[in-house]
């Protein structure tokens, strides 16, 4: 045709990240007809692959394009672009893919229900009106059911659903907006709902009106969703929301609800622009909002009922919107808030395949609204706050997981980052991307651990990488470092120990591709210091490799060892002694707990049987139970959360402390304690000794940072570890320091607790793995 045209040019563009199952073909197939451009485009094992001709105006704007607006669920690492020859042949096509071969291409998240489908859901004239399985190349589950690369319908758990000729056709129409989606279905062809009582008994009638009528009578539903069953009940029925907590076995840690729609979140809770951002993304995550301290704030015609009993002493509640389209019809059906919650007794991990879960939840739930779709891989909801304006991940699982962190460096040889006991998870370092595993749970229960390993072999799977190396945490008692010796023995890849707080920075420098150093600041519970102490409240001189303690919150005793951890006023008795040694002030703390009182404080003074700690978490405990917020924790970070939540906003005055020492520095917490001792004696509300505390405690950390910075010539900060999930203190510590000039990098993709370690430790392994 027009070969000779002077401007035509020919271009061979790749496109490598998450590229397939995303609807990319189909998307470039429309970008080339829009700009008349020829040619072709396919998938092969590294990615999508195009040839595209014409002006090359046209063929320049198709490569922005491609870059800066891909498919809403593509993930765009990488676009190159060499020049061909034109050929001068017409036309635009869609070629068959190239089979297997090291599949370099990446699993996409699940995805929440599109638009487009939920429409489809309500509209009685379409075909897949009120069919709870509705997806298309836009949205729905992937990495749940995923079985195996490439990823096509055989390797996933629809396989052994035959599509009937009309979801056929949409699959093969490269115009049809469900072309090459993987999960396509229909009442025809797909998976079915089904009611069931305890026992497994079918119940007859619709199942999502028949659930629906159980949870308006008080029942507690398990439901199967992507990534596992929840467990589900009406949010505004106190007695049975009571109920549920005491069959969980859960006392007190908050339920996360999910609402209708964003509307019904409004008249919750306070929802920040970035907020609802969150709620309404594919990753659907549950975000932790403020709830309206003024009732007048809720829109008084439509009260939205939400028991006490779902966060108690909570001023936030976790919501979430509807993200499979079971979801949609329970919710629209109900109209109002419903309990949605983690199938699984307290600290066990989410069932997810049907003969368990029918098992394990039997003695909670009173009956099943289940499907007889597969659920491959476990995903637990992630957990979602905001902080500055900005995400900060709590936990990351269904929705992000398995999406990859890119970062600008090499890891030599693959890495498996084994993470911590608590909120683990684990992270496969290879190339230049790391990918974290879901939430996988508290590793002290034993199914937890075989998740634990699931985990690890999904990963080498989805990456087909399998670790050189495994990095896991200087703790020896870690059942994760355990696992991490055995796989070394077992397969003789090299090991290596990270610092747990070197692990946190670290995760944080690899999410912001920051090789250091930096000024680290890492303020979490508990992790092993490499002095044999207990760590938590620690200042590094940081870079991937290595780490320097530049500082540190004031050590003091811990009676009781762990104990102290469940029973903050045991805290309070080690802070008190450290403050003012035998004969610290009368407090109502002490008044609560004389029986055991001069015992515990004996173990603080002989130092027998308390360790010596400078945990921040600790700090924060200590605070919480003098201040009478709280004495003993029913789950991690209680008593800090609600010391945070008691905080009068009014307030912005701090506590003076001390900052001892050059190298290392030493931050007295001490002072603090007298100060709020003080503080409390005078008849200061709780509420304000909680604010200045906060703001207290920040002012110090950064003085001392400002010291480690001036000392090093560093301008650049990491924040991480679990204490920076306290919104008070991340802002004001942020705010603080970069008013002094100073650059911070936060978490906003991984968790800055212990969630994000393994992440950390891979990134640390991989930097000692490249060498100087
Ligand atoms: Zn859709
Ligand atoms: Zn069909
Ligand atoms: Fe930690």
């Amino acid at each position: 045709m027009t070969a000779a045209a002077p401007d035509r040019v020919r271009a061979r563009i790749r496109v490598e990240g998450i590229v397939q199952g995303v609807g990319f073909r189909p998307h470039v197939h429309a970008l080339a007809h829009r700009y008349g451009l020829a040619g072709l485009v396919g998938n092969d094992t590294g990615g999508v692959f195009i040839e595209a001709e014409g002006p090359s105006r046209a063929v320049d704007t198709l490569v922005a394009q491609l870059r800066e607006r891909p498919p809403a669920l593509a993930q765009v690492d990488r676009v190159r672009v060499t020049s061909l020859a034109p050929t001068g042949s017409p036309g635009f096509a869609i070629v068959t893919s190239v089979p297997d071969g090291q599949r370099r291409t990446l699993v996409p998240p699940d995805s929440a229900t599109c638009a487009n489908c939920v429409t489809e859901l309500f509209d009685p004239t379409d075909r897949r009106y009120r069919y709870p399985f509705v997806n298309c190349t836009h949205c729905g589950p992937r990495y749940t059911l995923i079985t195996d690369l490439p990823y096509d319908r055989r390797h996933t758990t629809m396989a052994g659903f035959g599509m009937c000729p009309q979801c056929a056709r949409e699959y093969t129409d490269p115009a049809d907006r469900r072309f090459h989606a993987q999960p396509v279905c229909c009442p025809q062809c797909g998976p079915t709902a089904v009611f069931t009582d305890a026992d497994g008994g079918p119940v007859a009638g619709d199942p999502v009106r028949t659930a629906v009528r159980w949870l308006r009578d008080g029942a507690i539903l398990a439901v199967k969703g992507l990534g596992g069953y929840h467990l589900a009940v009406d949010a505004a029925d106190s007695a049975a929301v009571a109920r549920l907590r005491q069959r969980k076995r859960r006392d007190a840690k908050p339920f996360a609800v999910m609402a209708p729609d964003p509307a019904a979140v409004r008249r919750l809770c306070e929802v920040e622009p970035a907020a609802a951002a969150l709620l309404e993304a594919p990753a659907a995550p549950i975000v932790l909002l403020p709830r309206h301290r003024d009732p007048a704030a809720r829109e008084p015609a439509a009260p939205e009922p939400v028991a006490d009993e779902v966060a108690p002493g909570n001023q936030e509640l976790g919501v979430m919107l509807p993200y499979t389209p079971l979801h949609h019809l329970l919710a629209r059906d109900l109209g109002r808030p419903f309990v949605l919650t983690s199938g699984n007794a307290t600290d066990e991990p989410i069932a997810y395949r049907d003969g368990d879960a029918r098992e394990r939840l039997a003695g909670i739930a009173d009956a099943f609204l289940a499907h007889d779709r597969p659920v491959h891989a476990r995903a637990d909801d992630s957990v979602v706050r905001v902080a500055g304006g900005r995400p900060l991940p709590l936990r990351r699982s269904r929705g992000y997981a398995p999406a990859p962190v890119r970062v600008p460096w090499r890891w030599p040889r693959p890495v498996l980052g084994c993470g911590a006991d608590l909120k683990s998870t684990v992270c496969l370092g290879a190339e230049r991307r790391a990918v974290l595993s879901t939430h996988l749970g508290d590793l002290a229960d034993p199914d937890t651990l075989a998740a634990h390993t699931g985990a690890v072999a999904h990963l080498r799977l989805l990456l087909r990488a399998d670790p050189a190396v495994v990095a896991c945490d200087l703790h020896p008692d870690y059942h994760a470092t355990r696992y991490a010796h055995r796989l070394a023995d077992e397969q003789g890849l090299d090991l290596v120990t990270v610092q747990h707080h070197h692990a946190h920075i670290a995760a944080c420098l690899a999410e912001h591709g920051h090789p250091g150093p930096v000024v680290g600041v890492a303020f979490d519970g508990t992790g092993y210091g490499t002095d044999g102490t207990i760590w938590g409240g620690e200042l590094l001189v940081a870079d991937l490799a290595r780490f320097r303690r530049a500082g540190s919150l004031e050590p003091v005793p811990m009676p009781g060892g762990d104990a102290a951890v469940r029973r903050p006023w045991r805290m309070a008795a080690g802070y008190l002694y450290a403050a003012y040694g035998a004969s610290p002030p009368a407090t109502a703390v002490a008044a609560r707990h004389a029986s055991s009182w001069d015992a515990v404080t004996a173990l603080a003074a002989r130092g027998v049987h308390a360790p010596l700690t400078s945990s921040a978490g600790r700090l924060f405990d200590a605070v919480a139970a003098l201040a009478g917020v709280r004495d003993e924790v029913s789950y991690e970070a209680q008593a800090a959360l609600e010391l945070e939540q008691r905080a009068d906003p009014a307030v912005v005055d701090g506590y003076p402390v001390t900052v001892d020492g050059t190298d290392p520095l030493v931050i007295r917490g001490t002072d603090l304690v007298r100060a709020v001792v003080d503080d409390l004696a005078g008849g200061t509300p709780p509420g304000v000794v909680a604010a200045r505390f906060h703001h207290g405690l920040a002012a110090a950390v950064v003085a001392a940072v400002r010291r480690v910075a001036t000392a090093t010539g560093l301008s650049t900060v990491a924040l991480s570890g679990g204490v920076f999930a306290n919104r008070l203190l991340l802002e004001t510590v942020v705010t603080g320091l970069e008013w002094h000039g100073l650059r911070v990098l936060t978490h906003a993709r991984v968790p800055p607790g212990d969630g994000g370690i393994s992440l950390g430790q891979a990134a640390v392994a991989g930097a000692r793995d490249r060498g100087p």
